[in-house]
């Protein structure tokens, strides 16, 4: 039987780095695969998706600007990097039988829908997958923004951020060991911890509109349709 859910629209970030595996770089497509299949099973549960991916993989726009190169040039570099996240998440998904449009905040027409709001609330009622794409379409921003941004404008009840732990810790859980796991932390504690959940930009436009962020792992099999059955470990920010 498929679990229920309060849910009915979710925000799903993931950043560029949980498509590459264990290649340091770039894009792993089994692991692509996988993340698909996570999303599949939310789908199923009839939950309308979103999608934000970040491009960390591929290109940082901050990296490219400390070795020289100038500033909103490398961000726009950034920007492109998750559009190839993207197309690469929508080939795994349709894979799967699920309708995935890839929407760019980039105008590039020939790859990918331009982000046109009523659109893309069209394509979600219609139950297909909606990855935005390109972040803000601005530099000096991130996909956190992004998908802040986007969740907002779409109307998603909450941002689920899958990173690689089950939940927003006072210290770094790999490192130390008797690291505490937040069961829920509040936007201003997020901000004054620097406990590292989102970019300050990103917590604050959360805040401002009353937006959670559940921050889960990604690497748990099943964890992302447990969470939004009720099940799990994660952390709410809010
Ligand atoms: N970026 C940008 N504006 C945005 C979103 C992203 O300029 O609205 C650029 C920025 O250079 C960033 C890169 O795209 O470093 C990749 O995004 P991000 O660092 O958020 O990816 P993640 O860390 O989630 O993989």
């Amino acid at each position: 039987p498929i679990p229920t859910t309060k849910f009915k629209r979710v925000m799903l970030k993931i950043s560029g780095e949980a498509l590459m595996g264990d290649q340091g770089f770039g894009l792993h497509p089994p692991t692509v695969e996988r993340i698909a299949r996570e999303v599949q099973t939310v789908q199923q549960m009839g939950v309308e998706i979103c999608m934000v991916i970040g491009g960390g993989n591929i290109f940082r726009g901050l990296q490219g600007s400390a070795q020289g190169m100038e500033r909103t040039t490398a961000d726009y570099m950034g920007m492109l990097a998750t559009v190839m996240n993207a197309l690469a998440m929508q080939s795994a998904l349709e894979e799967l039988g699920i309708h995935t449009r890839v929407i760019s905040a980039i105008t590039m027409n020939e790859v990918a829908e331009p982000y046109i709001r009523r659109r893309a609330v069209r394509h979600l009622e219609k139950k297909r997958v909606c990855i935005f794409a390109a972040g803000t379409g601005n530099p000096y921003f991130t996909t956190d923004t992004a998908a802040t941004l986007r969740a907002n404008e779409m109307a998603c009840e909450a941002i689920f951020k899958g990173t690689k732990v089950n939940g927003v810790y006072d210290k770094d859980p790999v490192k130390f060991a008797d690291a505490k796991r937040y069961e829920k932390v509040s936007y201003d504690e997020v901000l004054a911890g620097h406990l590292g959940v989102m970019d300050a930009s990103a917590i604050a436009l959360a805040r401002d509109n009353s937006l959670p962020i559940i921050v889960f792992s990604l690497d748990e099999p099943g964890g992302f349709r447990g969470i939004l059955s009720g099940q799990g470990t994660y952390t709410t920010v809010g």
